[in-house]
């Protein structure tokens, strides 16, 4: 008889729960029958169609097939073969699966728990026909639903529920598991897998369990001591860029909040340590995803604030096409838009500054944004992307208030003071002097009937730049329209 572990996002070895209790189950079976061999074998389930219909970003999906290889070296080294099947969708599973385990004489599967609807779906019909799968949870440090308020209810406010969440922390032993030792033999180097999917390099990224490892290290040494203040300043690149690594499960967050408690013991439980405001962000992860869980209408496209549901967006599609590809005139957003399109990947600040232009200045419905991303990210989180558009768009848990507009002029000016970072992506501007980057002008812009105007406008656009567009919006009365619009909103 042989154990399976069936890998999802947590492609790691290390800190895998599913990974020990299989081996710990197949060393078990030893020594009830003693004349048996130990045999672990493992699962990882390409699902194109799924994948596609969740707009999994295709420089995730190469992200992920780089680890899936990896892991099958390393599994191979332990003694263990990982099985790698294409199924289109999440229900074919349903049919495949009991043949599988049938045919391999699988006793018993491990499995990691998802926070997701159609992943829990999946999982329950699953245990409902009667598979012996074990789902261990193991995506969070606390697990969903164990931080709850007084009345047992998951949290509405972040900072009651990341005050609990640490206090919850402080009180457990945040120990991340090894390795366990092989169960057998070391097996050949296995054929390379190759994924029949969409995909898009993800070569500036490097792979593996060991480099995550190393990244994490490196940032609890050198940056998490600043981190409190300087992590909102995109060129300075001081935040830990973990997360293409965490949405994927080549990490953990116990392996993180370990390494920040290994320099920084105090940190869950003093409030001035340095260590302290990264703590907090895992906590933010953690807070999205227990969301998600409480409320399974976050999975399906829904407002937390259900008159979210009910506003009405103006959904101009050229003005959407001109944020995703970076030309709205704005020069902090359009440097955001083209890292996020040319690396996979976007800072924090930048992602709430696009997204609340989007739905703010732009009024555009945040669903469009939060999928724009989904389709780029290599770091693409149902819970967090889902979590930030919400915030930013003021429908969300804990959001920012609808009349709360980022002016994304002193947004730049504060956080790219000397425009490093828009001169990295917008290149155009590179020669202007700093004021003219952090406060573009705005020309209104009429019909081609009024050819005086826009004779005007492209006159002002040789002086800015030869190809930079002026701004698409004026950002006083667009702050104006959003406010009246979104006031809906209201509790
Ligand atoms: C509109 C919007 C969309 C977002 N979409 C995603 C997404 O799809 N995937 C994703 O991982 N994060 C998302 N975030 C959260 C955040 O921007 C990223 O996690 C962060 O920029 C990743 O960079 P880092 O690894 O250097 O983070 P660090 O600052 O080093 O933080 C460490 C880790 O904490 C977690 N974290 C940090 N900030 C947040 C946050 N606000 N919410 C949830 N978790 C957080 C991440 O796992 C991150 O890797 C989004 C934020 C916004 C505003």
């Amino acid at each position: 008889m042989k154990t399976l572990i069936w890998f999802r996002q947590d492609l790691r070895l290390a800190d895998n729960l599913a990974v020990c209790e299989a081996f710990a189950f197949a060393r078990q079976q030893l020594t009830t029958k003693p004349d048996s061999i130990a045999q672990v074998e493992a699962l990882y389930i390409v699902s194109p169609k799924q994948w596609q219909s969740h707009d999994v970003a295709p420089i995730q999906i190469d992200f992920i097939e780089r680890h899936v290889n990896i892991l099958a070296q390393g599994l191979a080294s332990l003694g263990v073969k990982l099985n790698v099947v294409t199924l289109p969708w999440f229900d074919d599973v349903m049919d495949w699966m009991p043949g599988f385990i049938v045919d391999n004489q699988f006793e018993q599967i491990f499995a990691s728990q998802e926070p997701e609807f159609n992943e829990r779906k999946r999982d329950q019909q699953l245990l409902d026909i009667g598979l012996p799968i074990t789902f261990v949870a193991q995506d969070c440090i606390i697990n969903a639903g164990e931080v709850n308020n007084l009345s047992g209810q998951m949290y509405k406010v972040f900072t009651p529920f990341s005050k609990k969440w640490r206090e919850i922390a402080a009180s457990k032993m945040i120990a991340p598991l090894s390795v366990p030792a092989p169960i057998g033999a070391a097996l050949p180097i296995p054929a390379t897998i190759e994924f029949d999917a969409t995909k898009r390099s993800s070569k500036l990224w490097r792979a593996g369990e060991g480099e995550a490892k190393r990244i994490l290290d490196q940032f609890c040494l050198n940056k998490i001591q600043e981190y409190q203040l300087e992590r909102d300043f995109p060129a300075l690149d001081n935040t830990s860029k973990l997360s293409p690594y965490l949405a994927i499960g080549v990490i953990s967050a116990k392996q993180c909040l370990a390494a920040a408690l290994n320099y920084y013991p105090e940190g869950l439980v003093d409030d001035t340590s340095p260590a302290k405001t990264w703590i907090n962000e895992l906590a933010w992860r953690e807070f999205y995803r227990h969301l998600l869980v409480a409320f399974p209408r976050l999975s399906k496209g829904k407002s937390f604030n259900e008159k979210g549901d009910y506003v009405v967006w103006r959904n101009e599609k050229t003005e959407f096409a001109a944020w995703c590809e970076g030309r709205t005139g704005f020069p902090i957003v359009d440097a955001a838009m083209r890292q996020l399109n040319q690396t996979g990947w976007m800072h924090n600040r930048l992602r709430m500054v696009v997204a609340s232009f989007l739905t703010k200045h732009l009024l555009i419905d945040w669903r469009w944004g939060e999928r724009y991303f989904r389709q780029q990210l290599i770091d693409g989180d149902l819970a967090a992307n889902n979590g930030g558009w919400q915030w930013s768009a003021g429908t969300g848990c804990d959001a920012q208030p609808y009349f709360r507009v980022f002016n994304p002029m002193n947004q730049s000016s504060k956080f790219d003071p000397d425009a490093s970072f828009i001169k990295k992506y917008v290149p155009e501007l590179k020669n202007l002097p700093l004021k003219a980057i952090h406060q573009p002008t705005y020309i209104e812009r009429f019909d081609d009937s009024r050819q005086d105007t826009m004779g005007l406008f492209t006159e002002k656009l040789v002086e800015n730049s030869s190809v930079y567009p002026s701004p698409i919006v004026e950002h006083s009365s667009a702050r104006k329209r959003a406010i009246e619009v979104l006031s809906s909103l209201k509790r």
